[in-house]
């Protein structure tokens, strides 16, 4: 068997990671494994040294132990820091990463061709997948960034990181609209969707949601709109490639593998 890794969180039963990683090892010809590991709610950093310690080379970190990936490694790239959050384990030098930004920022922009460059665009949420793609949206050159969540604290908290950006509740968000709306609320997997005042999606807009694989209550709201509707399997590519760059030192190719995916 070639080199470990795998997907750590709770749950991670129907993660698509298994074969993105095996599609991306067979294309640029890399002997990897890479597995699932479902970890307790309470041993996340013990599920990981066992990992390491069987031979584990990396791990991709999932809902709900970024924060706590951020804090087991003795290094951390500047878009972790800034992020607090950790999404890419490597064990040779105790190094973490988050990816999850440029996921986002690469599917809009060279996907989905929607250039962020000079863009109002609005973040619902405040979780560890927010505070992933903050730093990357404001690095693409948007023109405005506004924060919106159910917890309107956690908002304004992750908004005071940043300054020029606003954050808040959403009755706040009346009378607003953006350029680009991204969801990044874990509110779809319950078949929920934020409470948005009318005319925040409109039929200029796009709306993306980070969740995939399902058609959420937040993509209809947008296609009734008139809005754009885009899900979050792209993200899933991209952020797994950066993550195969970070691991392996090679790039692979995502837009077949998404072609494939879309269409299996
Ligand atoms: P998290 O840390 O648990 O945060 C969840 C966020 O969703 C919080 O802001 C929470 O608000 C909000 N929320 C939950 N239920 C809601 C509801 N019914 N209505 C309104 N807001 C609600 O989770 P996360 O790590 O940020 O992940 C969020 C989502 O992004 C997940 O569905 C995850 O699968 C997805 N994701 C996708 C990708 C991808 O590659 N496509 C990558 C990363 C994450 P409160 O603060 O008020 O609780």
């Amino acid at each position: 068997m070639g080199d470990r890794y795998a997907l750590i969180g709770n749950p991670v039963a129907h993660s698509k990671s298994p074969a993105i990683h095996a599609a991306f090892a067979r294309d640029t010809g890399q002997d990897i494994h890479y597995g699932l590991i479902e970890a307790p709610l309470d041993a996340f950093a013990a599920a990981v040294e066992r990992f390491r310690a069987a031979g584990g080379k990396g791990l991709n970190v999932t809902l709900p132990f970024k924060h706590e990936a951020f804090r087991l490694c003795a290094r951390l790239s500047d878009r972790a820091r800034a992020a607090q959050a950790v999404n890419t384990l490597r064990f040779a030098d105790s190094y973490g990463d988050n990816t999850d930004g440029v996921g986002l920022v690469r599917d809009l922009a060279d996907n989905l061709g929607v250039p962020l460059q000079g863009r109002s665009v609005l973040l619902l949420g405040a979780g560890g997948a927010a505070q992933g793609v903050l730093g990357a949206l404001l690095e693409a050159g948007v023109a405005r960034l506004a924060i919106a969540n159910r917890t309107p604290a956690k908002a304004q908290a992750l908004a005071a990181r940043h300054p020029g950006v606003s954050g808040g509740g959403y009755t706040e968000l009346a009378g607003q609209a953006f350029d680009v709306v991204v969801n990044a609320t874990s509110a779809g997997l319950a078949n929920d969707s934020p409470p948005l005042p009318p005319g925040v999606l409109h039929r200029k807009a796009v709306a993306y949601d980070m969740v995939y694989g399902r058609d959420t209550p937040f993509l209809a709201q947008a296609r009734e709109a008139g809005a754009r509707a885009c899900d979050g399997l792209g993200m899933l590519v991209e952020q797994a490639a950066e993550s195969f760059f970070v691991w392996r030192g090679v790039r692979p190719a995502t837009r077949a593998l998404l072609e494939r995916l879309r269409g299996a």
